[in-house]
């Protein structure tokens, strides 16, 4: 498969923060893949909540299933952009590496927690995760990423921040663009996220095909099911439909990409950097098909009074959690404990608080529920 020449080739990286022999079999953005899927924090993802809390069954996508998405359809993007897909396959499986516990409900608490403290933002937490907190390797901190998969994975983050995040914060303060592949990644995750939640969303009866006619994306490949077959079972309507959506987005993101690329003839991944906004994207009419599709299910399946309830639950947990061992970080694992009061020394309650919440953000959902019974349930001893 030969690259375009404004993918990000290997010749072209900025490397890696400790520097180290190239790889005998694989390549570069190859062995950050690999490191990411040998990762705890990945392993993690399996227990964490997308938008249904694990408990709730085992057909709903869970965090890892959800990034395996998203990186099949970067993967089919890269390819069909003669992208690197090694490149954006790692930026993807690593993109949520960062996440709380109970999704954004977990991390909206422990933002409320930190807030004294800095704030907690789930992305900058995935780049945390990759370049400090996977501690097992001999020669370096973190997993010791590419400059380019480390790039990818931090897809937004406050200005603030961006200052203390060094080469990787320097695109946010200059208003540039991250790489291609990363643009790209960005994109699969919100194709990934839109689809599955209509698939999550109908299979658990919180949405109904009714409602979700009234979504132009959703009515038209509906109707289009509804025209060529006959007498299909409800979830193959749904699964039909929600292929269709897919194909049909992925279709318009190639195509309204290469006429932005026809356009722009950038010769080199930093001539897509440079623009002021992204390359990879929708055409105007997908862009707003998709919105729509956004805004139907913020209002009706995030904010559904079941998921609302079960969300106010998980937000306790977290901010029972952190209050608990902010406040007497000798609850902490031993470990933990012993961070703790190291950071402490160093930086005061700013650093203490860090550790608690990278401990608390590293909980799957069953470890957070069941910590929380240990540290209140007083006939629990251990
Ligand atoms: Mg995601």
């Amino acid at each position: 498969m030969t690259l375009a020449v404004y993918a990000c080739r290997e010749e072209y990286s900025r490397g890696r923060r400790f520097a180290e022999p190239p790889p005998d079999y694989r390549g570069e953005y190859q062995r950050d893949r690999d490191r990411i899927v040998h990762s705890a924090a990945f392993r993690r993802l399996e227990y964490k909540t997308q938008v249904f809390i694990n408990h709730e069954g085992d057909l709903f996508r869970t965090r890892l299933t959800h990034s395996l998405e998203v990186a099949q359809i970067a993967r089919t993007l890269a390819r069909a952009l003669a992208l690197n897909e090694d490149l954006a396959e790692a930026i993807a499986l690593a993109h949520d590496l960062g996440h709380t516990p109970f999704g954004h409900a977990g991390q909206d608490a422990l933002d409320a927690c930190m807030k004294p403290y800095g704030g907690f933002e789930h992305n900058a937490q995935s780049l945390r995760v990759v370049d400090e907190l996977e501690d097992k390797y001999a020669a370096f901190r973190g997993l010791n990423l590419t400059f380019e998969t480390r790039e990818g994975i931090l897809k937004h983050c406050s200005l603030k921040r961006a200052r203390e995040l060094g080469d990787v914060g320097e695109r946010f303060l200059q208003r540039r663009q991250p790489g291609p592949e990363a643009q790209l990644a960005n994109v699969a995750d919100e194709i990934a996220y839109n689809n599955h939640d209509v698939d999550d969303g109908l299979r658990a009866h919180l949405l109904s095909i009714e409602a979700l006619r009234a979504v132009p994306l959703f009515a038209q490949h509906h109707d289009q099911v509804l025209r060529r077959h006959r007498d299909l079972l409800p979830k193959q309507v749904r699964h039909e439909t929600v292929r269709r959506m897919i194909n049909a987005q992925v279709a318009d993101l190639v195509q309204a990409t290469r006429a932005r690329l026809r356009r722009l003839k950038p010769r080199h991944p930093d001539d897509i950097r440079a623009q002021a906004r992204p390359v990879v994207g929708f055409s105007a009419e997908m862009q707003q098909r998709n919105q729509e599709l956004k805004r139907f299910l913020r209002e009706r399946l995030y904010r559904h009074p079941q998921v609302y309830r079960v969300m106010v639950k998980a937000k306790r947990v977290v901010s029972e959690l952190f209050a608990a061992l902010d406040g007497d970080p000798r609850l902490l694992p031993l470990e933990f404990f012993r961070q703790a009061q190291q950071a402490e020394d160093a930086h005061g309650a700013r650093g203490r608080a860090r550790v608690v919440a990278d401990y608390i953000a590293g909980m799957t959902d069953r470890y957070a529920l069941d910590e929380y019974d240990r540290l209140f349930d007083p006939r629990r001893s251990r």
